[in-house]
């Protein structure tokens, strides 16, 4: 079976994990402010928090911008469930902006018209969660325009654009946004196992991500009520939780991160290779705006159903029967029976919806060699007969 992405471990990524395992510290020591720097300098960011999923950077994102009980957080129903979940965790709720049928990123235009109605309403969120699916990023001018004029703060779910640019810079530079979030599970463009970061410019934000992440305890005598009682001394300030990533993690990441470029560049010649051999068949290949150096984490195909005689679900079992491990990234978020208990229904995103009808995820990523990739071509033109 060809999966649809998997990890790319070196012996030198398997040195350094095997290095700190042997040094005196596996968690809390030299290497997380290592990977942290890494990524400051990498994107430009001022500030990186590395946590141990994405998940829980989306967490303590969402807490750090007081997302709290009465708040809503926006994003697009065409995500992972954690870019909505994270509300939840804050007893916010959740609300949802359909996508833009080109790039199957949440829609500016869309999100203008819902908020004109929610401005008129007086339920205007606190916070939207712009997913820059596949790696590609969103319209983020028009974005964080729309959150000057109607003062919502706008968090970017990179998981899938690590390594990806915007308008020339890189993505997690935080230009257009409060804070930016990267997921390293080994699916993803680069890995640590599981493990996450949260970039930000601002050190208010920061130091409250820092305080989130260790339940809430400081050792910074400028943080504490008083005086420290002596040097054993710490204190909890807030309600915080266990989200550290491990040195044995963070070590891995910086081996990893050496190879970040090329493989993103890699994955860009898959994608055009992909692009270059589909051409002909009736399927859509993925759009890229102008503007956007995808990240490529995915490769989305969408099936042109008027064209051809077979159900996505006939094709889609092909490919399975055929070895090649497709899949369907996503289900929209609304359609989960849990969401559908707060009350959305099927026909709320309906470009999402036929998005779902139609999407298929090809293998991608970087050890795909190009036999494996002409096997997956051949399996797809055969697919769709
Ligand atoms: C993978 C992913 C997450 C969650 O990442 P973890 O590191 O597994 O917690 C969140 N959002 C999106 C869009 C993802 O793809």
């Amino acid at each position: 079976m060809i999966p649809y992405g998997r990890q790319d471990i070196n012996k030198q990524d398997v040195d350094v994990v095997v290095e700190v395992l042997t040094s005196d510290f596996l968690t809390q020591g030299p290497k997380v402010p290592l990977f942290e720097e890494a990524f400051t300098q990498y994107t430009g960011a001022s500030h990186a928090i590395a946590v141990n999923s994405a998940t829980s950077a989306l967490h303590i994102a969402c807490l750090a911008l007081e997302l709290g009980p009465g708040d809503y957080l926006w994003t697009s129903p065409v995500t992972f469930v954690a870019s909505a979940n994270c509300a939840l965790y804050c007893g916010a709720q959740v609300d949802f902006v359909d996508i833009d049928p080109r790039t199957y990123n949440l829609c500016p235009d869309a999100l203008e018209r819902k908020l004109i109605q929610a401005e008129k309403n007086g339920v205007l969120p606190k916070v939207v969660v712009a997913v820059h699916l596949c790696g590609q990023p969103c319209d983020m001018v028009a974005i964080s325009r729309l959150a000057e004029r109607y003062g919502f703060r706008v968090i970017e779910d990179a998981s899938h654009a690590v390594g990806g640019r915007y308008k020339g810079k890189i993505i997690g530079c935080c230009t257009y946004s409060d804070i930016t979030i990267f997921s390293f599970h080994p699916v993803k463009i680069i890995t640590t196992g599981e493990g996450g970061m949260a970039l930000t410019n601002s050190s208010e934000l920061a130091e409250k991500m820092i305080l989130l992440r260790c339940h809430g305890i400081t050792r910074d005598p400028d943080q504490m009520t008083h005086k420290p009682d002596g040097p054993w001394y710490y204190q909890q300030i807030g309600l915080g939780f266990n989200y550290r990533m491990t040195d044995l993690q963070a070590a891995l990441g910086v081996s990893q991160m050496q190879r970040l470029d090329y493989f993103v560049a890699h994955r860009h010649e898959i994608a055009m290779r992909y692009d270059q051999k589909l051409k002909a068949l009736p399927v859509i290949t993925p759009w890229q705006h102008p503007d956007s150096y995808s990240g490529y984490h995915l490769y989305v195909i969408r099936l042109q159903l008027g064209k051809i005689k077979k159900t996505h679900l006939e094709v889609f079992e092909y490919l399975k029967r055929a070895e090649i491990g497709v899949n369907l990234h996503y289900i929209p978020v609304h359609l989960q029976p849990f969401y559908q208990k707060m009350g959305f229904v099927p026909g709320d995103y309906p470009l999402s919806e036929e998005y779902y009808r139609e999407a298929i995820s090809l293998p991608m990523y970087h050890t795909l060699t190009e036999e494996q990739q002409d096997e997956v071509i051949q399996a797809v033109s055969e697919a769709l007969l």
